[in-house]
Order: structure tokens, then C-alpha cells, then sequence
């Protein structure tokens, strides 16, 4: 397996695959551990995911720059993911206890019913490139504090970086077995998953990646989290504050080099303010500082990989073909590295790829909407359901909107993002289940009814 800087496009590292052996070896590690992890005292597993946030803070710099060469992720966007996969370690090792508390139900007189909340066993977690840290903390830290055991499979281009997420657990004093990655191809990932050692899947990736582990782990009846692609909607209303929802739909679209399942893909705008609208945030576009990724000024760095690139261009060529008007950006960038310019485009056809599939990069399509009406009718044209933001003064106008959004999850007069502390997941082709807060640790235990009578 071999990792290339996507600022230099040349080489980093080799990485030895590991053999079917290799693999059959570690996931009889994982079941042995899973035997005696799961009687562990929950304190003892909340006390060693606190271990884990200091781990990651202690050695943040290192791993953000690991993140940086692999992936071209800035630096200063590196550093924050680190300290956010701390946020969730400490989140969980304060919460989980009271999040998996047995829960009483009503019951027949001299009776106790109640659920209590059990580990499945081992969880295969199949993970992208783009938050190479954050994506994999965000399953690792409630699945495995409920006593869960984790195998990574981390995108194939992030080798350097799924080797110091098990290190880190290992530094924190986690158990051999308890979390292993493994260093596999995507096309042994489902002998893995039919493997009768590994109980349930999560996976965040592209809907093609879902579509093929869902269908594995059907077949093999396994549960599954899939947390997929978005086309998120960003409506701006006639009553917005113009310059935060330019400013911050900037930021939504372009962070990450783009490159994110929640970033505001289709800015849906109302006639009233569009023109306004578009002229600040061409402008906000326009001032990104674009470039090397090691540099704490730079905005947008390169995008992580050459077909991933090639990709990319190839949606905003057909849908300039199509009709769509190119504002600014658009061409790759003439120098070293894998750069493409933050991009905006503008009177988008219905059905051009920048219109129906996820766009994952700098780029921008604005829409031109008569209405509220209109505006909800287009964020609900997409197969995608993940998350949608809206920008209007009146709180309970947004609220109303956001009950005709069909989405994951909705925030008025801010952009989607993930937090520890709340549910994060999708509808439709964006996938289910639900990671993160209560829900989240909840996703692989086993709910088991117990009735005394
Ligand atoms: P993929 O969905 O292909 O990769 C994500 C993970 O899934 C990787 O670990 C990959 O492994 C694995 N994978 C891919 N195909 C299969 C399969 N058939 N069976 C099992 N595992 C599989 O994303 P790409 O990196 O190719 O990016 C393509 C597009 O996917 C992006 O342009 C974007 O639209 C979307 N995407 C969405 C993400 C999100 O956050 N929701 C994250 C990343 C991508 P390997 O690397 O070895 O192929």
C-alpha cells in the first residue's frame, strides 16, 4: 500500500498489505479480547478512552501533520480534527455510564422489567480519507467504551495515519486485540465481514461503498451504520443576515478542500437577495488563500487524490456542457500538486452532475429560486438526505422549514456539523443509523430485555 503527498504528488510511503494469515490471526485476536473486554468494568473502559484524549493531545502536532502529508488537509484544520477526536474520547468517557443506564418499563404488578445494553462483539469499521482521525474516533470511542472491539479498515490511501490511530489506543493502555487495523484493499473487505468472528459493520464513504457492504452484511445478516454522501442544500432567505450566511456558506462549501459529506453543496437562494448574495460570496470564494497545506495560512489545500481530482473536473465540465454558467474557478491549477481553485457555478441545470451527485470538492452551485416555495422544493430534489442548512432572522420561520427538509439533520443560521454531543446520520441515499450522543453508542449493543418475575 503506498501513501503520496497530494501537495507534491509524489510518494510518501510503502506499506507491507497484510496477508490473509495476517488477518485471520488478527480477528481471532479481536474475539479473544472481546471475551474479557466486555467484562471489563464500563469505568475502566471510560477511564482508558480519558487516556486515549490525552494520547491525542499530547501528541497532536505529529498527528496532524501525518493527516496533512497523506491527505493535503491544512494543517490548522488537521490540528482542530485532533482536538475534536479528544472532545469525543472525554465526551464519552464522562457520559457513556449514564447513556448505557438500564431502562425500566412498565410491567405486570411484582414484576421488574428492564433493557440493559450489551456489546455485540467485534465491529468492522470501514473508514474515507477525508477526516482520517475524526471518522474513525467517532465510531472508535462509543462502540468500543460499550465494550465493543474495533477493526479498522481505513481508506487505502491513509495507511500512515490508520497506524497511529492504533498506536494511540495502544499508548493509552488499551488491551492487544481491543483495536487493530488492518491494512487490507476494498475488495477483501467482505470476506472480512462474512468472516462469523466479525458481528456488525459501520462505513462512511460514497453510497457504491454502502451499497456493497450493505448487501455483504445482508447476506450474512449483520447490522450495519452507513453514513454516506450528502448534496446538502444551503437555503438563504429574503430576511438572512447576507454577510454570515455568504461568510459561513463559504467556509461550509470550501473547508476540507470541499471535501466533506456535510458540506453545503447547492446554495439555494430567493430572487430578493440572490444578486447580493452571490456578489459576497463570489467575493468571500475569491479571497480563499489556496495552497501549501504545511502553511497555517492556507484556506484550501490540495485535493487528496489525482483521480479524485480528475473526478471533479470531469462534474463541472459536463455541467458547464450542460449550461451551468462558470463564475470563477474551474480549471485545474497549473502547478505541483493536485490543486483544483475553489469554484462557483451558476444557473445549473436540472440533472447536470453538479445537480445530482455529490460534489466533492471547492465547488459551489448556486441556485436562483422565486420563493420559500420554490426554495424548499429544490433542497428536496436530491436522492441524497443528509444534512441541509437555512439562513433566514425569524427563528420560527427556520423551524418550520426545517420540519419540510428531508434530511438527517437541519441547523438554522449555521452550518451542519458534527458534535459529540448530538445525533449525526442521514435519510435516503445518505444512509442510516445514527452516530455520535446517546444514539450513537447505542447503535451496536445488544438491547436485551430482562423480566423478573
Ligand atoms: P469510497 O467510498 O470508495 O471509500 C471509502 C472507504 O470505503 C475506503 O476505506 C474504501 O477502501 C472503502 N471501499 C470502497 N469500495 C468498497 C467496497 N466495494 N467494499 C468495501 N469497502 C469499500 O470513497 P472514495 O475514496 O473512492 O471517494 C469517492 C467518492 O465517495 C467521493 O468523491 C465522495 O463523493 C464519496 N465519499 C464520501 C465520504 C463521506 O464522508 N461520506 C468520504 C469519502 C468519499 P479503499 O480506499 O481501499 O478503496
Amino acid at each position: 500500500m503506498d501513501s503520496t503527498n497530494p501537495a507534491t504528488n509524489r510518494p510518501l510511503e510503502s506499506y507491507e498489505e497484510h496477508s490473509p494469515s495476517k488477518v485471520d490471526t488478527m480477528l481471532g485476536d479481536a474475539e479473544a479480547a472481546f471475551e474479557t473486554w466486555k467484562h471489563r468494568p464500563l469505568a475502566d473502559r471510560e477511564r482508558l478512552l480519558a487516556a486515549a484524549a490525552d494520547v491525542l493531545r499530547a501528541n497532536a502536532r505529529e498527528y496532524a501533520e501525518t493527516m496533512t502529508r497523506e491527505t493535503g488537509k491544512p494543517i490548522t484544520q488537521a490540528e482542530a480534527e485532533v482536538e475534536k477526536c479528544a472532545w469525543v474520547c472525554e465526551h464519552y468517557a464522562e457520559h457513556a455510564s449514564a447513556y448505557l443506564e438500564p431502562d425500566h418499563h412498565p410491567s405486570p404488578p411484582g414484576t421488574t422489567v428492564k433493557t440493559v445494553y450489551e456489546p455485540l462483539g467485534p465491529v468492522l469499521a470501514v473508514m474515507p480519507w477525508n477526516f482520517p482521525f475524526w471518522q474513525v474516533f467517532r465510531f472508535a470511542a462509543p462502540y468500543l467504551t460499550a465494550g465493543n472491539v474495533g477493526l479498522l479498515k481505513h481508506a487505502s490511501n491513509v495507511p500512515g495515519c490508520a497506524l497511529a490511530i492504533e498506536e494511540v489506543f495502544r499508548e493509552a493502555g488499551y488491551p492487544g486485540g481491543v483495536f487493530q487495523t488492518l491494512l487490507i484493499p476494498s475488495d477483501r473487505v467482505a470476506d472480512v465481514l462474512a468472516d462469523d468472528r466479525v458481528e456488525a459493520a459501520t462505513l462512511t464513504g460514497s453510497d457504491r461503498a454502502g451499497r456493497a457492504i450493505a448487501s455483504t452484511a445482508g447476506e450474512h445478516l449483520k447490522k450495519t451504520v452507513l453514513e454516506l454522501g450528502g448534496s446538502d442544500p444551503y437555503v438563504v432567505l429574503a430576511d438572512a443576515d447576507l454577510d454570515a450566511a455568504a461568510s459561513t456558506g463559504v467556509w461550509a462549501r470550501n473547508q476540507n478542500g470541499g471535501q466533506s459529506c456535510i458540506a453545503a453543496k447547492r446554495f439555494i437562494v430567493v430572487e430578493a437577495v440572490y444578486d447580493a448574495f452571490l456578489d459576497r460570496f463570489v467575493d468571500a470564494v475569491e479571497s480563499l488563500v489556496v495552497g501549501d497545506p504545511m502553511d497555517p495560512e492556507t484556506d484550501v489545500g490540495p485535493q487528496a487524490r489525482q483521480d479524485l481530482l480528475e473526478g471533479l473536473h470531469e462534474q463541472v465540465r459536463a455541467s458547464v456542457d450542460a449550461g451551468a454558467t462558470l463564475v470563477t474557478g474551474g480549471e485545474p491549477l497549473d502547478r505541483e500538486g493536485v490543486y483544483y481553485p475553489p469554484t462557483v457555478l451558476t444557473d445549473v441545470p436540472e440533472g447536470c452532475p453538479v445537480d445530482t451527485e455529490e460534489v466533492f470538492g471547492p465547488v459551489a452551485a448556486v441556485y436562483r429560486v422565486e420563493d420559500e416555495a420554490a426554495a424548499v422544493e429544490k433542497a428536496n430534489d436530491t436522492a441524497f438526505g443528509l444534512g441541509a442548512s437555512v439562513w433566514t432572522a425569524d427563528r420560527e420561520r427556520g423551524e418550520r422549514l426545517a420540519g419540510e427538509v428531508d434530511a438527517g439533520c437541519v441547523y438554522v443560521n449555521e452550518l451542519v456539523k458534527s458534535d459529540p454531543r448530538v445525533p449525526f446520520g442521514g435519510v435516503g441515499i445518505s444512509g442510516y443509523g445514527r452516530e455520535l450522543s446517546e444514539d450513537g453508542i447505542k447503535e451496536f449493543v445488544n438491547r436485551k430485555t430482562v423480566w423478573l418475575a
